[in-house]
């Protein structure tokens, strides 16, 4: 099989490229650069099935491929939020583009949605049946509302063209490869306390995430992608929940570190509770995810460790 992994030089990207090539297919990463890097990747250049191209997807591209795991969109709020306008063409554009390319080569696409789609849930934990709370005219819905777009599109796709699509929507993921500068809560904590600087709070801090390890998001993409039961949508991610002063304390001891937490007020529309309900995740991919956060996270700290420079105390 030849895949393309749009946004494959992000930090899910790359994980899914390695992953792909190990299970013996060619690969061609899609990625411009905007939040991902080509450090990422650099050690499957050498690699005669991987190739890198440096390519917008708001533009049309014609590559000849079976399959298309289609990530490509900043993920990041920080990332998300610097460029509003071209977060949302990153989602419709790009995802009209690469469903055009599904259409014209007869590929199978699968989107990789989010739990953002549920925006500040009145349901908890969120199951794929609920339809969400997303305020449509906030600093998220760039993000947000694109991804319900580009949701609708991949079903319409589905319904009008006989498109064979896959949707997954991903909650919290971290892990190794994830920038120092990314700004996502696990990525900040961790540097924050490998540094010795301050842990920021943005809030009370009681607003829960439930987070999932990298190596069991990869796995869950991959099953997904390769079973022919259901197209989804499907949420993938880890039921544990925690609120983020608990997630900030952990990654405290677990650094050794002598960090404060300090408070900053809170970020406008910051969803205050999120946990997946992955029953059908179970039952339809034979999944579910296998790392503890306390493990994870030790994990985390390892790679940051490594990209500061740092020694273990
Ligand atoms: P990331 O920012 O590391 O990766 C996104 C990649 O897409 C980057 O390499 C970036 O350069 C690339 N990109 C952005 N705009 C592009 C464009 N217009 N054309 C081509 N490439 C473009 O983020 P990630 O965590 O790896 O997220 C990957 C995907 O998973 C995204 O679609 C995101 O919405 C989704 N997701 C991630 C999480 C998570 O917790 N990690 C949660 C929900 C959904
Ligand atoms: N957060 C925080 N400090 C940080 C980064 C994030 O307190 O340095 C909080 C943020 O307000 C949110 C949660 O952690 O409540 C998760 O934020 P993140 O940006 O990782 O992802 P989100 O789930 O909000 O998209």
């Amino acid at each position: 099989m030849r895949a393309l992994v749009t946004g494959g030089a992000g930090f899910l990207g790359s994980h899914l490229c390695e992953r792909l090539l190990k299970d013996g297919h060619e690969v061609i990463c899609l990625d411009n650069f905007f939040s991902g890097k080509r450090q990422n990747v650099k050690h499957l250049v050498p690699n005669p099935n991987f190739e890198l191209i440096r390519h917008d997807v708001v533009e049309p591209i014609l590559l000849e491929v079976d399959r298309i795991f289609h990530l490509a969109c900043p993920a990041s709020p920080v990332h998300y939020q610097y460029n509003p306008v071209k977060t949302i063409k990153t989602s419709v554009m790009g995802t009209i583009n690469m469903l055009g390319l599904a259409k014209r080569v007869r590929a199978r696409i699968l989107l990789t949605s989010t739990s953002e789609v549920y925006g500040d849930p009145e349901q908890h934990p969120q199951t794929e049946s609920y339809w969400g709370h997303v305020n449509p005219i906030g600093v998220r819905s760039c993000y947000d509302e694109g991804k319900r777009v580009a949701e609708c599109l991949m079903m319409d796709y589905h319904r009008q063209n006989n498109i064979d699509i896959r949707i997954v929507r991903i909650f919290n993921t971290y892990g190794p490869r994830m920038a120092i500068n990314d700004g996502r809560v696990v990525s900040n904590f961790c540097v924050a306390a490998l540094r010795g600087e301050n842990l920021e709070i943005f809030g009370d801090g009681e607003q829960t995430r439930a987070f999932a390890y990298v190596d069991d998001m990869i796995d869950a993409l991959v099953r997904m992608m390769n079973q022919e039961q259901h197209i989804g949508p499907i949420n993938i991610g880890n039921p544990d929940e925690f609120t983020i002063k608990e997630l900030a304390k952990l990654a405290i001891d677990l650094a050794r570190s002598s960090s404060k937490v300090v408070i900053k007020p809170a970020r406008p529309d910051d969803p205050v509770r999120r946990r997946p309900n992955i029953e059908l995740a179970k039952k339809v991919l034979g999944w579910q995810p296998t790392t503890p956060l306390i493990v994870g996270l030790q994990k985390s700290l390892d790679h940051f460790r490594d990209e500061l420079g740092i020694k273990e105390a």
